[in-house]
């Protein structure tokens, strides 16, 4: 790659409409799937210039080919519930991409599935997977089943009848799912407990995010919200800015919440929100994180609970509120799309001056023009929470090897890649033109590994 963006206009009038032809018909053959369509404009935007310089893209395809998955499998996933009634959800996996290394990606249990949220999902993993450098594809699969208030028989029984279905198209070289939202440990376990007895054989390296008893790594729980912490504490460096000392708010109490809190708070940050679905917490003096790790990673239960044990801190209804709370630093790390324009304007006018994206799309399109308008150091999601799916390859490392590493190994390994991502998303917005614009450094770092892989093997 040269290192200046000098194209003619022609070319770069060739690229626009090469892009906006694409999105075009995305948007026609993908009927009714808004969040795929959002996820492909924000990439596609970004990719103008590549395209501009390097014409060969569009010759050979690339676009149409990156927007149409290998394969997408729907299935029906009936079980049996605790009354002894018939339930049936549906399920998903979406096999988006294999130029770089086998599918990869988690699983969502979440009543919100459908195949637009699996479709997004399974999109921005192609980059993200790419901009980890480590040799794995893109794939997103899950369930509308909501685990919330089910027995674990019940939860067991429903992992068990997805399984029978979903292991007939995954393993160990083909497509390696994990963990996301609804899906923690203790479904990992039964999902895998039914490969195995379906193979009858081993494959530890089918999925990820095992526990550790059977290969599972140290560090992949802390994985993503760590990860986020180090990606934004590189953002920070470069603007001679630091965790230490720095208010912060982190939406949601799920995995990558609670472990972005832990490294902030590590990094002598005080965070004061947090929140679930139903609402959000605040104490400006701190929250106390070991009484929300067992509200939710032991009992499973509310938000709204934390004040019982801390009268000092106030309770919330609404999530969407956590955004009036002042801060220097924002992680919204809960769901897609939960910041908008107007709670991205809130943030700016309580002088927030960074936002890292722990959970995957948590802005919108308008919310990130926001953001990066007023000049708030931004890190999309895409680089920011990418630590997750990179402990989960060093995961596959470890099983292969059959050597699990210890906790500082992987935490060092994970480290360094969050630094490597943000690095090279920085040099890749400065090649082309958008200077500190990490949304575009991403997306094009992400989409030249696998392009250029997809150049070499040939029309597919
Ligand atoms: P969890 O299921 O562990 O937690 C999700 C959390 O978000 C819960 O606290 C949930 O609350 C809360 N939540 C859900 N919807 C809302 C909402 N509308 N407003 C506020 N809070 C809400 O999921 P994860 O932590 O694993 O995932 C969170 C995000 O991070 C997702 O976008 C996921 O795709 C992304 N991600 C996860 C990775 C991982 O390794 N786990 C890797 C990369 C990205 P409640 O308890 O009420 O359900």
């Amino acid at each position: 790659m040269t290192t200046s963006l000098t194209v003619d206009h022609e070319e770069l009038q060739a690229a626009k409409e090469y892009v906006r032809h694409v999105y075009a018909q995305v948007k026609e053959r993908n009927p009714h799937e808004s969040e795929f369509h959002q996820a492909v404009k924000e990439i596609f935007l970004s990719l103008v210039p590549v395209f501009a310089k390097h014409p060969i893209y569009m010759k050979s395809g690339i676009l149409q080919r990156l927007v149409e998955p290998e394969r997408m499998i729907n299935f029906r996933v009936s079980w049996v519930d605790d009354l002894g009634n018939v339930q049936v959800n549906r399920g998903f996996r979406v096999q988006f991409n294999s130029a770089i290394g086998p599918f990869k990606g988690g699983l969502r249990f979440h009543p919100t599935v459908n195949s637009s949220i699996i479709k997004f999902l399974g999109f921005e993993q192609i980059f993200k997977n790419s901009l980890t450098g480590q040799p794995i594809g893109g794939g997103k699969g899950g369930s509308d089943f909501d685990p919330k208030g089910k027995s674990d028989a019940e939860i067991m029984r429903f992992c068990q009848s997805f399984m029978s279905e979903l292991g007939r198209y995954i393993g160990p070289d083909t497509d390696v799912p994990a963990g996301d939202i609804g899906v923690g440990a203790r479904e990992i376990g039964y999902l895998f407990g039914q490969y195995k007895k379906m193979q009858g054989s081993y494959h530890a390296g089918v999925l990820t995010g095992k526990g550790l008893s059977y290969g599972g790594s140290l560090a992949r729980t802390e994985a993503t919200g760590y990860g986020t912490v180090y990606f934004v504490e590189e953002m920070l460096k470069d603007k001679g800015l630091q965790f230490h000392g720095s208010t912060v708010v982190v939406s949601g109490s799920g995995n990558v919440s609670i472990y972005a809190m832990e490294k902030a708070v590590q990094l002598g940050a005080k965070v004061v929100a947090c929140s679930d679905s139903n609402g959000y917490i605040y104490d400006e003096k701190g929250l106390n994180l070991d009484t929300i790790k067992l509200l939710k990673e032991v009992g499973r239960k509310r938000l709204s609970e934390y004040v019982h044990a801390h009268p000092e801190a106030e309770y919330n209804e609404g999530s969407y509120g956590i955004w009036s709370v002042p801060c220097d630093i924002a992680l919204p790390c809960a769901t897609q799309n939960e910041i908008d324009e107007e709670a991205a304007k809130l943030l700016i006018k309580n002088n927030v001056k960074a936002v890292g994206e722990g959970a995957n799309m948590p802005s919108t399109l308008e919310a990130i023009d926001v953001f990066l308008n007023n000049g708030i150091l931004f890190g999309p999601a895409k680089a920011a929470n990418a630590g997750g799916v990179a402990v989960s390859a060093l995961e596959m490392a470890q099983n292969s090897a059959r050597m699990p590493w210890t906790f500082e190994e992987v935490d060092t390994k994970l480290h360094g890649i969050m630094k490597n991502i943000y690095k090279n998303s920085i040099e890749a917005a400065e090649e082309y033109g958008e200077p500190g614009n990490l949304v575009v450094g991403a997306n094009i770092a992400g989409f030249l590994k696998v392009a250029d892989a997809m150049l070499t093997q040939g029309i597919l």
